[in-house]
């Protein structure tokens, strides 16, 4: 037996390793396990290229609990070491790269160690997280020479010591001793958990206990003439060792994207729209497939989806600072090995690689819309509806992809019909351009509640489109900044002739005098904290009154509830206007009337009637309305 220390040259790190990373002692399994893959994996590759030509077997990983003696134990079946290598790589290089992750990492506070994406870099000597002792026996691949299996124990201090064994098969076995507050890795459930979790999709079998499955016995039938089935215990394999990402995607149906996706997310039964098949290898390497999910009205909890792997390893499901935010709306892996993994996420924003991985995916989401656009509008069109908030939050919030969306993201109007942004300009130039060349997009937020606005603004020719899904407040808003001719007006919100025409246009039936002299017989029949009377120019056809909101008003509010109560608008007073329409015949009427109360009467019923239309006529007021249009009818 040999004795000896590891290499400890300023201090003792196993106690830290110990107390480190306290929410996460669990990614010591994923190490080891991965250790095992990697180890039989490059069995494979020396088997394949003629270095190795011994028989490779059933290379299958295998975890084991014992709960008796309170150890776990990972065993393959890969190139294994000798006494050299275990020292070279076990007491040497494992040690000091692990020795190096402590210290850079000695210093941060757990909520930043928390923060270092993956947890990557301790490797090996993970395990002394969660062990009080680690047994690694191994025998080498190789023939002739140093090949004798060599047994490696550590009990956690700086002391180890190597001892030959006997040891049949070829490969390495690591036996973790569990320490009295890490009991919890000898449960069933939890190891099974962990697995499905870390190491789901490896590219090597790896079996953990026993399953029951039913199969069919050949040509034999039962009783009820049924193909006999029997109930058989088999091993339980935990990994799909071919995922589809890693195929080429030509080689893949939808069949096998939607099968893949429901692998992904067990619990999860809606089917995805489409999706994005990555896979470069230059100037980085990228593998992945990204779905498209119907985006629902409640974005957060569709958030952090993707699965970023390195490798085939699992890394963490919250891509945040490795892609835009919005793309964290999609589903799906992503697998790179360049991604750095022992850093922070504050840091990656900043790195280069991480840049051009996240530029790259943006261009390929990208370019997936505009395909689908271009190769078939009206499928485009169907799935429009559960894209928009997605394509909508990549316009406001990244530039680049504005630039690229603008030419296929589409507008709907209260028809049903979708239109370009071209498209729409060329639709409505005519009738709603300003007399300052400003194209007036008239919008409503609300089918049902501006129903009466709507239709006033179809009888006049113009057209009305519907946002009124959660972004489109902060998407006019964009759509208005980068284009500065275009405003949007809700149909509510003014009257479209206002805006549309010159005032001065339509001439007036009532002059200054008469306008002077009906504004006060009005205000005395309406709530004047709440409604400031206008004067307009409209058309007789239109009603005598109507309530309008200014258009800054109502985008203040759309936000404030968007926001959670920015700047406190959640207090803004309700301000409207009532518009009086000068030309319609009723307001003569009203100033040519004597008696005082019949000219209360009739301002009385138009403004409740236009509060009516506005959804704004309730309790009291609604019953005397009521009361009153009846005794009319009388
Ligand atoms: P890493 O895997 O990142 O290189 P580790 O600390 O996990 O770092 O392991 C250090 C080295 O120990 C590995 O690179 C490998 O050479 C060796 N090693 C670890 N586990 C095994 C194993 N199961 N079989 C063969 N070699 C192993």
């Amino acid at each position: 037996m040999q004795k000896g220390q590891i290499n400890v040259q300023t201090e003792n790190i196993f106690p830290i390793i110990k107390k480190f990373l306290y929410s996460d002692h669990e990614i010591f399994l994923r190490e080891l396990v991965s250790n095992a893959v990697d180890a039989t994996q490059k069995l494979k590759t020396l088997s394949s290229v003629g270095k190795f030509t011994g028989e490779l077997g059933d290379l299958t990983v295998q975890v084991e609990i014992d709960k008796k003696a309170g150890t776990l134990t990972v065993k393959d079946r890969g190139i294994g070491m000798n006494a050299e290598e275990i020292d070279k790589y076990i007491n040497q290089i494992a040690f000091s790269s692990a020795e190096e992750f402590v210290k850079k990492f000695k210093t941060k506070t757990e909520a930043e160690k928390n923060a270092i994406i993956g947890h990557f870099g301790l490797g090996f000597y993970s395990t002394f997280m969660v062990a009080n002792k680690v047994v690694l026996r191994t025998k080498t691949y190789k023939k002739g020479g140093q090949t004798r299996a060599m047994q490696w124990e550590c009990d956690g201090s700086p002391d180890y010591t190597i001892t030959e064994i006997d040891k049949e098969d070829r490969g390495t076995e690591v036996i973790i001793y569990l320490d009295e507050d890490s009991k919890e890795f000898v449960e069933d459930q939890r190891i099974l958990g962990l697995l499905n979790k870390y190491s789901k999709f490896l590219p090597v079998p790896i079996q953990f206990g026993s399953e029951k499955v039913t199969e069919t016995v050949e040509g034999e039938k039962d009783e009820k003439g049924k193909d006999k089935t029997i109930e058989i215990e088999k091993p339980r394999i935990i990994n799909n060792t071919d995922p589809l990402w890693k195929n080429k995607p030509a080689d893949c149906t939808d069949e096998d994207y939607k099968k893949f996706y429901r692998e992904l997310y067990p619990m999860t039964f809606e089917e995805p729209l489409f999706q994005i098949h990555l896979n470069v290898d230059y100037p980085f390497n990228l593998t992945g497939i990204l779905y498209f999910p119907k985006v629902k009205r409640n974005i957060e909890i569709q958030k952090d989806k993707i699965q970023l792997y390195c490798n085939q390893v699992f890394v963490t499901d919250s891509v945040e600072g490795i892609v835009p935010d919005f793309l964290t709306l999609l589903h799906g892996v992503i697998d790179s090995p360049d991604i750095p993994l022992n850093v922070s996420r504050s840091f990656l924003q900043s790195d280069a690689s991480v840049k051009k991985i996240s530029g790259y995916i943006m261009r390929k989401v990208s370019d997936k819309l505009e395909e689908l656009f271009k190769k078939d509008r009206e499928s485009f069109e169907k799935k429009w509806d559960d894209i928009r908030v997605f394509i909508q939050y990549g316009m406001i919030s990244e530039e680049k992809f504005f630039d690229k969306a603008k030419k296929y993201m589409l507008y709907k109007n209260t028809e049903g019909k979708y239109f370009t942004r071209e498209e729409y300009e060329k639709h409505i130039k005519k009738l709603q351009t300003d007399k300052d060349k400003n194209l007036i997009v008239l919008y409503t937020s609300d089918i049902e509640a501006q129903h009466s606005y709507i239709e006033a603004a179809k009888e006049k020719g113009y057209d009305v489109l519907v946002l009124d899904g959660i972004l489109d407040s902060h998407f006019i808003n964009t759509m208005e900044q980068k284009e500065s001719t275009t405003r949007f007006t809700r149909v509510d919100s003014d009257t479209v002739d206002k805006l549309i025409k010159n005032d001065e246009e339509i001439p007036s039936k009532l002059d200054d005098k008469q306008k002077d002299e009906l504004k006060p017989v009005i205000e005395r029949s309406i709530d004047k904290e709440k409604f400031a009377v206008v004067f307009e120019n409209l058309s007789e056809n239109d009603v005598p009154f109507m309530i309008t909101q200014p258009e800054f008003m109502l985008r203040m509010k759309d936000m404030s509830a968007l926001g959670g109560g920015m700047m406190g608008m959640d207090n803004l007073p309700d301000q409207y206007n009532l518009v009086v329409n000068a030309n319609h015949p009723l307001m003569t009427k009203i100033l040519d009337e004597k008696k005082e109360d019949t000219q209360n009467k009739i301002v009385k019923q138009v403004y409740d009637l236009a509060l009516l239309s506005q959804n704004l006529l309730k309790g009291q007021s609604l019953s005397e309305f009521v009361k009153r249009s009846i005794d009319m009818i009388d």
